[in-house]
């Protein structure tokens, strides 16, 4: 395998025909924490990989507004995303 973007972090991040970025990790002790990796698939498209972790509340009423809240900002998170790629 030779032809690794220049993003490519190599060794054992990529294969089977993906190249992975090294990960950009974003703490908030307490709360949680995002890890962001730029991928180039083996079809040659790119997309950003995102895993996010979020402490949810013992409360049970509270937990289920902070998952709505999650998805209504993970909504304006693709949109903009969407909005970015169509201009
Ligand atoms: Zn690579």
């Amino acid at each position: 395998m030779s032809d690794h973007p220049e993003w490519c972090a190599q060794g054992h991040r990529c294969g089977l025909g993906e190249h992975r970025a090294h990960p950009i990790t974003l703490n908030a002790p307490g709360a949680g924490h995002v890890v962001l990796t730029r991928v180039r698939a083996a079809n040659g498209r790119e997309h950003a990989e995102v895993r996010l972790t979020v402490a949810l509340a013992a409360a049970e009423p509270l937990a289920r507004r902070q998952l709505m809240a999650l998805v209504n900002d993970l909504d304006t998170v693709l949109s903009r995303a969407a909005h970015l790629r169509a201009a």
